[in-house]
Order: structure tokens, then C-alpha cells, then sequence
């Protein structure tokens, strides 16, 4: 067996920001290219997209997917795209059953929403590696979802590569539109490095007490759902991975493009 097939799959999380980073030539982009290149090939991905936020416990068990253009206001170019990986059923009833006693719905009717076609497009550009989503319930507390990412562990023996998509800031009313590169606030910065710091010193626990960071807890996640993917990645932390952070930088101010990467033998 090569050493690669031996390893535990690496665990990541992406800031995905803008929908445009789909299509654009940019050094968030260009750093998802990098990333993939240096990743080991997994035999499917399962995906934790901010954007599927529901209220059950839900995984996609359809063959293909189809890839779901799920915004507004952005140019034709954007709606064109298509990300054609296959699906992975037999994966999705082996994820129903690593959640059990939670009930899962084997679903048909969704998807890969932007949340992980935009940055895989990126990332396994030829999107030839089978890929399934998992919903964020929206009735769970930051535990019960920190707790579903303990449970989906072994998944990493087995090929599988977890990745959450979502953004740790993402405060769209902040949000500057004409210049990326404006200087972020004080708060946002603060908000990541508490989350930097938690991941980096083995407590990543900790991070399901986010809000009791009171105010930049507040405008960093004013709604969970592009927070919540991380609490995957936290619950997925072995105490022997080493922690990195392959992303960085703020765009506009508040939305944080931070990646997380998780690798252990
Ligand atoms: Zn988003």
C-alpha cells in the first residue's frame, strides 16, 4: 500500500465568499487551485455547504447531481456553469448510518449548491471525483452540529474527504462592493483569530461557544449557516492533526476567506 493510501483523509474548510470567485482569476482562486493540487485524491467528497441550511437532516443520494445556480442578480456567465461530478448513493446511505439514531433523508431533489461547486470547480477542476452534500438542520444547536461532525470520523479511514464550505466572517451589510481590499474591522479580525486560535491549540470544542463572544460573535455570524460548516471540521479535529490555513484575507472587509486544513497520519 502507498503511503498516501494509508493516510487519513485531510478535513477542510473553505471560505467561499463571493459566488464570482466561481469564474474569476483571483488570489483566493488562484490559492483553491494550489490547494487541490497538493490534496491526495479522495474517492468521494462529502460536502457541508452553508447554503443547504434546512430544517431536517438530509444527504444527496441522486446520481448525478445537478449543480443548483442558487442566487440573483449576477451575470449570465455565472448561471452557465456546470459542475458535472457524479453522485455517490451508496455513500449517502452509508452517511444515514453513521448519523443513526438522527433520522437522514435520503434526498433527491437537491443538489451541489454554490456553496461547493463554486470552490471545487477550483479545487478538482475536473470534477471527476464523486460528490454528495449534507444539510445543516437548522434546529440544532452549535453542539448537535459539532457533535454530527464526531460522528462522520471514520469516514476519513475510508477515502472520503470532508469539506465545509461557508465563510467564519460574513457580514454582507459591512460588505464593501467596490473595494476588496478595504481594510477589515477591528471585530472581524478579532473573531477570526479567536477561531484560529482555538483549532491551533487542540480546544477545538471551544468553538461551539462562539457566541459567547457577545459582540463580534454577533457581526461576524449574524445568521449560522456560513459559520456552521466549520463546527464540522472542529468536531473532525484528532488531537495528531496538524492544523493549517492554506486561505487567508478578508474580502471587502467582512467576509473572512480563511481555509482551514486539518492532515494526520
Ligand atoms: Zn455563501
Amino acid at each position: 500500500m502507498s503511503k498516501q493510501a494509508k493516510r487519513k483523509m485531510p478535513i477542510l474548510f473553505v471560505g467561499h465568499g463571493n459566488p464570482m470567485n466561481s469564474i474569476s482569476d483571483n488570489q483566493y482562486t488562484r490559492s483553491w487551485a494550489e490547494l487541490g493540487k497538493s490534496l491526495p485524491q479522495p474517492r468521494a467528497i462529502l460536502a457541508i455547504s452553508a447554503h443547504w441550511y434546512i430544517p431536517e437532516v438530509a444527504v444527496t443520494a441522486m446520481h448525478p447531481p445537478r449543480t443548483i445556480h442558487d442566487f440573483h442578480g449576477f451575470p449570465k456567465e455565472l448561471f452557465d456553469v456546470q459542475y458535472p461530478a457524479p453522485g455517490c448513493p451508496e455513500l449517502a446511505e452509508e452517511v444515514a448510518d453513521l448519523l443513526n439514531p438522527d433520522s437522514v433523508s435520503l434526498n433527491n431533489g437537491w443538489g451541489l449548491d454554490h456553496g461547493t461547486w463554486s470552490v471545487l470547480r477550483h479545487i478538482f477542476p475536473e470534477a471527476n471525483v464523486p460528490v454528495i452534500q449534507l444539510s445543516l438542520d437548522r434546529r440544532n444547536t452549535p453542539e448537535e452540529h459539532y457533535r454530527r461532525g464526531q460522528q462522520l470520523a471514520e469516514l476519513r479511514e475510508q477515502g472520503v474527504m470532508i469539506i465545509g464550505s461557508g465563510n467564519v466572517v460574513h457580514n454582507l451589510r459591512g460588505f464593501d462592493w467596490k473595494n476588496p481590499s478595504t481594510v477589515a474591522p477591528t471585530w472581524a479580525v478579532e473573531f477570526e483569530a479567536w477561531n484560529r486560535d482555538r483549532l491551533v491549540s487542540g480546544t477545538p470544542a471551544m468553538l461551539t461557544e462562539y457566541l459567547a463572544m457577545g459582540e463580534m460573535a454577533a457581526l461576524s455570524a449574524p445568521t449560522p449557516d456560513h459559520y456552521l460548516p466549520l463546527l464540522y471540521l472542529a468536531g473532525l479535529q484528532d488531537s495528531s492533526d496538524e492544523v493549517s490555513f492554506p486561505v487567508e484575507g478578508f474580502d471587502g472587509g467582512t467576509m473572512s476567506m480563511l481555509s482551514v486544513l486539518l492532515t494526520g497520519e
